[in-house]
């Protein structure tokens, strides 16, 4: 007898792959962030501009209603934009109160990112810390250490369908860095293809020293600003892939990746 196997629903999906503020601004790339769907927990990573526009347009299309979670790496307008938006979209325009935001803590008080008013929706707003284990649903994930950018910022890794993913999210290079991100799928945010000092960003050739540390089955760059758009960045991936001996994609804005 065949056994047949039944099919995980577990995917990532990017709505988004502009990196920083000007292909964001221009929307060179879409900015809505990662849905994240393992089991029947659904979850939103870094809702920038247009997340709720990228939502409704998806194919097929993707429920903001049906979001369990929303989870904001750090408080920069292209990772954070549409955050109160979506808060609504999660809970039925505040009708419904349910999820859990997960943000760090200098995304409250002063000068919050999210509204008063629509923090009061969810059933819980979480502030996340390094190093820290969260768990919504069937949906659990890991924080990074501190990473170096000009506002709290955090990582992630979790598991879908038994495989491990990494997201490094914005970030200045250090060495530290590949102690948390081991693992079979690594998202990369690469902003720049040179490196640039004094901006707290990663550039081509620092996410291949830390592909080449880690050997992740497939790595998978995004978060793009201009210099990799102009560089194209399929090319530059492809490049890597046969420097490395390791697969890299270059993800582009709907790219679903299936677990
Ligand atoms: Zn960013
Ligand atoms: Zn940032």
């Amino acid at each position: 007898m065949v056994e047949i196997k039944e099919e995980s629903p577990d995917f990532i999906k990017f709505l988004g792959t502009a990196g920083a503020r000007f292909v964001m601004i221009k929307q060179l790339r879409a900015s809505g962030g990662l849905w994240v769907c393992r089991g029947s927990t659904n979850i939103l990573i870094d809702p920038g501009p247009g997340s709720l526009v990228r939502c409704a347009n998806s194919r097929p299309r993707l429920d903001p209603g049906k979001l369990d979670a929303i989870i904001m790496t750090h408080r920069h307008l292209d990772h954070a934009n549409d955050i109160n938006v979506m808060i609504e979209g999660m809970t039925e325009g505040g009708f419904k109160k349910k999820g859990v935001v997960f943000c760090p803590a200098d995304a409250l008080g002063d000068d919050a990112i999210i509204l008063e008013h629509t923090a009061k929706f969810p059933e819980k707003i979480q502030v996340i810390k390094a190093k820290t284990r969260y768990r919504v649903g069937n949906f659990s994930f890991l924080t990074s250490m501190r990473h170096i950018h000009p506002c709290q910022t955090y990582g992630l890794k979790f598991n879908l369908n038994g495989a491990s993913v990494g997201l490094i999210t914005d970030t200045r290079y250090f060495p530290e860095l590949t102690s948390f991100y081991k693992t079979d799928i690594l998202i990369i945010s690469v902003v720049f293809l040179e490196k640039r000092l004094g901006i707290d960003h990663l550039s081509l050739n620092e996410a291949a020293l830390i592909i080449k540390e880690l050997k992740p089955k497939k790595a998978v760059l995004t978060h793009f600003g201009m210099t990799m758009l102009k560089a194209k960045p399929m090319v530059q991936a492809q490049k890597l892939s046969q420097a490395l001996g390791i697969e890299v994609i270059a993800a582009y804005d709907g790219m679903k990746l299936s677990f």
